[in-house]
């Protein structure tokens, strides 16, 4: 068993891996906004499920550069991912949100737009504006789907049913936008095998990429009230790497892998503590997947 991982299918389509540059163009969700509800998805945190991006809105060339600065003792090279990461970020007005892109997309050390957002927030203008933009460089669109089961979506409070996330996608690749879904595993009273139908469901849709996230429990959100209550246990790590294991060799062999551990915010983190160490985590994943036979040796580091 082989499993692509981004590094390898950025090396392979771009000629070299690409560092991520995290830049905020929305400051809002409809699941936060009074819209949908007003205390966001159960597990997300005030930063919109991206506490690594800018602090504040500030113009593109001063994200991009801040970004970068941040990024460069670890990376030397030339090309990046644009990564419109916190909150939703086709939400709002469209000329704004494309005006902000378009300046994005078009700087030279820009090879690829990845744009986070939900599946109910792709109308037909967001569409055509991704349509346009896919036209200048290629535009990845991520889709927190976190499970398909329709109990557990209710009780994170997502906020839409999973047809919709079935309707996104094929409007999506219709204009050749690349997909990215997220999962989470470990979410409160999912079983191994609830986690895996999810997997094998995304599997067999129209996708490119997947991002698997353990369940982190961060300060600021009902998730961390619920898990001091204790009504839900977390995953320990031999657990969640099995079971990672698993969903990675239930996974279509072209859909690349973009994440395998997530990147919780240390200063928030409550549980699992073991998750914090992420070094020590990859280690033990490449271990196990080595001695599993799950990627034939090759280490992850994407
Ligand atoms: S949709 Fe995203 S930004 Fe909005 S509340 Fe849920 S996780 Fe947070």
């Amino acid at each position: 068993m082989q499993y692509l991982s981004l590094n390898r299918y950025l090396r392979d389509t771009y000629g070299e891996k690409l560092y991520k540059l995290s830049l905020m163009g929305s400051v809002t969700c409809p699941n936060r906004d009074g819209t949908l509800g007003d205390r966001g998805c159960i597990f997300c945190s005030a930063g919109g499920a991206g506490e690594f991006a800018a602090e504040a809105l500030g113009s593109v060339e001063s994200q991009l550069e801040d970004a970068k600065g941040r990024v460069q003792d670890k990376f030397a090279g030339t090309g990046y991912i644009a990564y419109y990461q916190a909150f939703t970020n086709t939400y709002g007005d469209v000329n704004a949100l494309e005006e902000r892109f378009t300046e994005t997309i078009l700087r030279p050390e820009i090879k690829v737009l990845s744009i986070a957002t939900r599946p109910d927030c792709l109308g037909d203008e967001v569409l055509s504006m991704l349509h346009r933009l896919n036209k200048i460089k290629p535009v990845w669109v991520e889709l927190g789907l976190q499970t398909i089961h329709e109990e557990t979506a209710g009780y994170i409070r997502r906020g839409y049913p999973l047809f919709v996330f079935d309707e996104a996608v094929s409007a999506l690749r219709k204009i050749g936008v690349e997909v990215i879904v997220h999962l989470i595993l470990g979410l409160p009273g999912e079983t191994e095998e609830m986690i895996l139908q999810s997997v094998d469901y995304v599997s067999h849709r129209d996708i490119q990429g997947v991002k698997l996230q353990l369940l982190h429990v961060l300060e600021n959100t009902d998730l961390a009230l619920e898990y001091r209550q204790e009504r839900f246990a977390v995953l320990s790590m031999e657990e969640y790497i099995a079971i990672l294991g698993k969903c990675v060799e239930h996974l279509r062999a072209d859909i690349v892998i973009h994440r395998l551990t997530g990147d919780g915010d240390k200063r928030l983190l409550i549980a699992p503590l073991w998750s914090g160490d992420k070094k020590r985590v990859l280690n033990a994943v490449n271990r196990y997947f080595r001695e599993q036979d799950i990627c034939q040796g090759r280490r992850y580091r994407g």
